[in-house]
């Protein structure tokens, strides 16, 4: 078949099941499938019949409402690549505003103090906070998970990312951390983040059939979706260096009450919104009197 063909097949399959997205979908089967960086190919360029056939199941499975990221089982995250699939979520885009915002918090600690930072990472599932932020910044990373299907996904983006000696995973409860785990993090650190679950009940009987292949445990945030924020700031801030920094993602509608259980354990805070203007980041400096 040629490429031209293919492509066309795989923009019907995807069309008739509905898919808004069909155009770039194909797209991005192509481009896996032919593991090209960008789509360059020749009309008339002849696929290789296995490789027609796997874009073609992958196209198929896409219409039964599986991710399409889980389908190719890997996806980018602040312009590097992640392992992804079943039992983790699905890095998005509206993290990459968490993650700038920390990358400038550790440029600032490069510029200031001429050393490279040190982050902890709450809650972070395929690992991309971490090792997006080593990445780009050569900074010490940790994250810190509860599901043992997301660490492995993990380990493998350290090493997929040749981030081996800057990335550590450690598998734990971040809201009732134990002693083993708290003795294997660095005692203080200058920087910590995390996008932990925020979804409300009502809004998990409402997900896109994409998001209920996700794992529910990094979704739901309890009624009404702030369960983790509630008590991540008081256990955390410990961890913190003095001039430290709690940068977080929030749901929709969620920032300024988040914001609150921040101020309440010391820290000055502010808010930064996404594109569609909702506030989507929070973050805080514990204040000098609170120290
Ligand atoms: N952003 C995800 C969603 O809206 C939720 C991830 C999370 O709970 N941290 O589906």
């Amino acid at each position: 078949m040629v490429s031209l063909m293919l492509k066309k097949k795989l923009r019907t399959i995807l069309e008739q099941s509905g898919n808004p997205s069909a155009v770039f979908e194909t797209d991005q089967i192509m481009k896996w499938v032919l593991k090209l960086d960008r789509l360059i190919l020749a009309p008339d360029g002849e696929i290789n019949p296995q490789k027609a056939e796997k874009a073609i199941n992958a196209a198929m499975r896409r219409t039964k409402g599986e991710p399409l990221q889980y389908i190719l089982g890997e996806w980018d995250f602040y312009g590097f690549t992640f392992h992804v699939g079943e039992g983790v979520l699905i890095p998005r885009p509206e993290t990459e505003l968490l993650a700038e915002k920390a990358v400038s918090g550790l440029k600032e600690i490069a510029e200031t103090d001429s050393r490279v930072g040190t982050v902890i990472d709450l809650c972070t599932g395929s690992g991309c906070i971490p090792i997006a932020l080593a990445k780009t910044t050569g900074a010490v990373c940790c994250g810190i998970d509860i599901s043992e299907k997301a660490l492995e996904y993990f380990n493998e983006n350290i090493i997929l990312n040749e981030t081996e000696d800057k990335v550590t995973a450690f598998l734990g409860n971040v809201i009732e951390p134990d002693r083993e785990l708290l003795d294997r993090l660095p005692e203080k650190c200058d920087i910590i983040t995390a996008n932990p679950p925020y979804l409300t009940a009502r809004e998990m009987e409402t997900l896109q059939k994409e998001v209920r292949h996700e794992p529910e445990i990094a979704l739901f945030g309890g009624s009404d979706g702030l369960d983790f924020y509630r008590v991540i700031f008081g256990i955390w801030k410990e961890r913190l260096s003095e001039k430290g920094e709690f940068i977080v993602e929030t749901g929709d509608g969620q920032a300024e009450a988040v914001k609150s259980l921040m101020e309440k354990e010391g820290f000055c805070c502010g808010i930064i919104k996404d594109y569609n203007k909702l506030g989507r980041v929070v973050f805080g400096k514990l204040s000098p009197t609170a120290v």
